[in-house]
């Protein structure tokens, strides 16, 4: 037999031993030995930071089959309980942060909101605080006349109090109508200030005072 010959007939007995269930249960077996050795691990993370490493993981990950395996993992215990890991870091809060205020996602916030309005929970919800509101109003002993209210407007200087930008005043109760302190909660014209749609809504029930120290940079009060 010539020496090609012989080289050939091992190569076909090598691929057939591969193909074999045998073949490749020790193949597995190897494979998962060597990933899980030093010198593996130091290869994989080699491959990981270089630049053909880095362009295949986002190659996958965009692909359908990375799609798949990230919603899995998302949706695993696993999963959640990294996200809710990271969410409370430094890192994440700041990560979060830096998302919300970006344009992207503000218009992710609004689109969400519109969304949740017009959905059946959304509705409920607001139904239900519409009328927990309602009831505080009616509770309400002393409530601010029309007149109150128009010399109020007079006096606005066009500048919200809170933000100090050129904006429309809305109506606001400085102790809000479902504040934690019942005692506080009055509809009259003494408790009646005008702020900026912006500034009302994400003032909300809370304290004002926390809210205005919160706010301490921008308010002109
Ligand atoms: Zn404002």
């Amino acid at each position: 037999m010539e020496i090609s010959e012989k080289k050939l007939l091992r190569k076909a007995t090598q691929a057939k031993y591969a193909a074999s269930p045998k073949g490749k249960k020790s193949l597995d077996l190897a494979k998962s030995r060597y990933n899980s050795s030093i010198k593996g691990k130091a290869t994989r993370d080699e491959y990981n930071s270089s630049l053909d490493g880095k362009a295949a993981d986002v190659k996958y990950s965009v692909s359908l089959k990375g799609k798949v395996t990230q919603t899995k993992y998302a949706a695993s215990p696993k999963g959640k309980s990294s996200r809710i890991k990271y969410a409370i870091t430094l890192k994440g809060k700041s990560s979060r942060d830096k998302w919300a205020n970006s344009l992207g996602g503000k218009e992710y916030q609004k689109k969400y909101r519109v969304e949740y309005r017009a959905s059946l929970e959304g509705k409920a919800t607001f139904a239900k605080y519409a009328a927990k509101r309602g009831f505080a109003l009616d509770a309400c002993q002393e409530n601010f006349t029309a007149d109150q209210l128009e010399v109020l407007l007079s006096k606005w200087t066009g500048i919200c109090p809170c933000c100090n930008k050129n904006r429309k005043p809305t109506i606001d109760h400085f102790y809000p109508l479902l504040g934690k302190n019942e005692a506080l909660r009055s509809n009259a014209i003494e408790n009646i200030w005008l702020i900026c749609k912006s500034c009302n809504s994400s003032k909300g029930n809370r304290d004002p005072i926390g809210f205005l120290l919160k706010n301490l940079n921008k308010t002109t009060l």
